[in-house]
């Protein structure tokens, strides 16, 4: 069998742009995989069109090797969008070899260690009344963990593209004191930041709550220097869930060897796709790190991360967008007529082969690339800060 046709597709569905990427080859499988550098798409298609120059004529069941030059034979090996690249050729190489095979795609990385796929439900209602009723019905829905709402987050900001954090910091941490006060002590508790806060606001955020109130914070400041993370260690005893915006294994490396996260948010369409992502899941485990994956995409990379997450041992909850809290409308049901539906809070592992995604091909052509750009957010006094 042999790589006959790499094909790019930028759609958007729902509230956000999908990159997907479909292989075919010359024996008439084919294999779909997703890209999540979301808001950069068009430079993933172009590393896109540099790779298909030598995939073309290759044996897509090599995965592994393909992964390796791939990454390596370039002398600027690296980065967030060729891995973004090479994360979606990943996918759909996985997909090809188990449609080929006649096997789900965790049966290539080793079989299932679960039945299903416990998933963490996020609130949009931002801090107050409503999003503890959110956070109640997701409860009586079935889920058991939760990511709460951050204040003035995202289109919810007091001012219109001005964000200040030591706004945020007092209205979020008290409503995350109420919740769990409502919501009870069994209920996994979590926040996602966004990287909008530095260590002594993060160090301020946490000290304005009892031990126990959340038991993970995610990516309270940004990432590039892992000392700064060690730094925050000393000041707060949160677990912290990050990882979702490294790119190879070679980014996790100071996080997993300082120990300096205790939850894994990788991405299997930013990571380097289920190749990069199983070594990624090997480390963390002898570190005591619970793979806890990042999916805000689409029906791909949601598929993708089942596989994953029935494949490892240590996994903690997948996220998932698609609860009774939130609408996002990214698993148009006519593009993609199959595709993982949430059973209550979890997603059952089933055995199609591949990863038991189809695309509606046709439907997916009359859809649209829309240029989207995240919100270029200010402080008060007119200086850049983080979206
Ligand atoms: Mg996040």
């Amino acid at each position: 069998m042999k790589i006959d046709k790499i094909t790019s597709t930028p759609v958007w569905v729902g509230t956000r742009n999908q990159l997907l990427v479909k292989i075919d080859t010359d024996e008439g499988i084919y294999g779909w995989g997703e890209s999540g550098l979301s808001g950069r798409e068009k430079a993933v298609m172009g590393a896109l069109d540099h790779f298909a120059e030598f995939l073309i004529g290759r044996n897509p069941m090599a995965i592994g090797a393909l992964w390796q030059e791939l990454y390596r034979s370039q002398y600027f090996e690296g980065g967030r969008v060729l891995l973004a690249a090479m994360s979606a050729i990943d996918l759909a190489l996985y997909d090809i070899k188990g449609k080929a095979l006649g096997v789900p795609v965790y049966e290539l990385l080793g079989g299932a260690h679960r039945t299903h796929i416990p998933t963490f439900a996020s609130t949009s209602a931002p801090p107050g009344e409503e999003m503890i009723e959110q956070a109640q019905s997701l409860m009586q829905a079935g889920w058991k963990a939760m990511r709460l709402s951050p204040a003035f987050h995202g289109s919810r900001q007091k001012h219109d593209g001005v964000y200040e954090p030591r706004e945020s910091i007092p209205e979020t941490a008290k409503w995350c004191v109420r919740a769990r006060e409502e919501l009870g002590d069994e209920v996994v508790l979590g926040i996602d930041y966004h990287h909008r806060l530095n260590v002594a606001e993060t160090a301020s955020f946490c000290h304005r709550m009892p031990t126990g109130t959340l038991d993970f914070l995610e990516e309270p400041i940004r990432d590039e220097t892992p000392s700064a993370y060690q730094a925050l260690r000393r000041m707060v005893d949160v677990p912290f869930a990050i990882g979702e915006e490294f790119a190879s294994k070679w980014q996790f490396l100071p996080y997993i060897e300082g120990d300096l996260h205790q939850y894994n948010r990788i991405d299997v369409c930013n990571v380097g796709g289920l190749t990069e992502a199983m070594k990624v899941a090997g480390w963390s485990e002898a570190h005591y790190v619970d793979m806890m994956p990042h999916n805000p995409l689409g029906p791909i990379c949601t598929a993708a991360t089942i596989h994953f997450a029935a494949a490892v041992p240590n996994f903690s909850w997948l996220e998932t967008r698609a609860s009774p809290a939130e609408s996002l409308g990214f698993d148009d049901q006519e593009i993609f007529p199959m595709q993982p539906k949430l059973d209550g809070a979890v997603y059952q592992v089933n055995d199609a082969p591949g990863l038991g995604v189809e695309v509606n091909e046709a439907a997916l052509r009359k859809q649209e690339f829309r240029f989207w750009e995240a919100p270029h957010l200010k402080r008060p006094d007119g200086s850049v800060t983080n979206w």
